[in-house]
């Protein structure tokens, strides 16, 4: 049986951690603020905003929401993200996705300065990424990182296999693995013989979309197995991509869904809120 990967406990551990280190922060009189836009009234994003909005309070991070009709322009949400880049009390800002199909969500990105860009998806961030640079990692992979630390998973000459290529999870997930020297694979929705990739894994991670995809069959003996996925089942409950019960038998380590990795993602978002703070006041930073 695998052991599970607690990402619930260890995202309490985080959390607890960083809201020692905005205490001190408001002691010298800085006090991180967290700028979240949303579009429309999509209510899958209503619970992952309030969810935010739930850890930036215990945390001691002050949160406000900007809520824009659907119909709002791009030049309109442009001009809103310019002035949040310029109003010095904000530290950090969201874009909640997805947003409204009229709306280019690339080209809001670009328009986050990328030094209050805490989820990590302006090209800026991006881009120091694969270069290795400092820089605000998306808050998913860096907690699924930060999980493999905890756990002494060490991914060097490791197999990983990702499955799932988006912009917000595979792409850079794949690029934290590589800076922990992991042999990377990408697999998609076009790739052949994909139980052939995933039995080759030391290391799966499952970011599709897709639930209970990942069975016991496609997973080598042994192998760390990481759920991304959240996705409501026909009974109405949350599974992960991954079938838990055929692949904890076979895995030496697994991520519960929920508890796992979601859990994370906040936590780390609020990292990159107090991060933002930190480097925005500090007048030595080369951020
Ligand atoms: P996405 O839809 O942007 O990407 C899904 C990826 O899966 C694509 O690259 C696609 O090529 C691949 N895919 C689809 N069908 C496939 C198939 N049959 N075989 C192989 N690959 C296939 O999704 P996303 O935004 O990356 O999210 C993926 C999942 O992770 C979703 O369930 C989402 O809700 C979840 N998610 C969770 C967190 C979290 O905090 N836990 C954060 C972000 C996303």
């Amino acid at each position: 049986m695998a052991t599970i990967i607690e990402g619930k406990n260890l995202a309490k551990k985080i959390r607890e951690e960083l809201k020692v280190e905005c205490d001190q922060l408001k002691k010298q009189g800085i006090y991180p603020k967290l700028a979240v836009i949303m579009v429309g009234d999509n209510p899958a994003s209503k619970v992952y905003v309030k969810n935010k909005s739930k850890a930036c309070n215990q945390i001691g991070i002050t949160y406000e929401e900007y809520f824009l009709e659907e119909t709002i322009t791009q030049q309109k949400l442009n001009d809103l993200i310019e002035r949040l880049n310029h109003t010095k009390e904000v530290n950090g800002i969201l874009l909640q996705s997805p947003l409204p199909s009229h709306l280019d969500i690339n080209q809001a990105f670009k328009a986050i300065s990328y030094r209050k860009d805490v989820d990590g998806f302006t090209p800026s961030s991006v881009g120091k990424l694969v270069m290795g640079g400092d820089t605000f990692i998306s808050c998913t992979p860096y907690g699924v990182i930060k999980m493999f630390e905890e756990y002494k998973i060490d991914l060097t000459g490791k197999n990983v296999v990702i499955i799932g290529r988006s912009n917000i999870v595979g792409k850079p997930l794949a690029q934290c693995c590589l800076a922990k020297n992991a042999t990377v694979t990408i697999c998609h929705s076009r790739t052949k013989d994909l139980q052939e990739h995933t039995k080759r894994a030391d290391i799966l991670i499952a970011a599709i979309g897709k639930a209970n995809f990942v069975t016991g069959h496609m997973v080598k003996e042994g192998a760390v197995v990481i759920d991304v996925g959240i996705n409501r089942s026909q009974e109405g409950k949350i599974v992960g991509d991954v079938d838990f019960e055929s692949v904890e038998k076979i895995a030496s380590y697994i991520t519960p869904v929920p508890g796992g990795v979601g859990p994370m993602t906040i936590a780390m978002l609020m990292n990159n809120v107090i991060k933002a703070a930190k480097e925005q006041n500090n007048k030595n930073s080369t951020f």
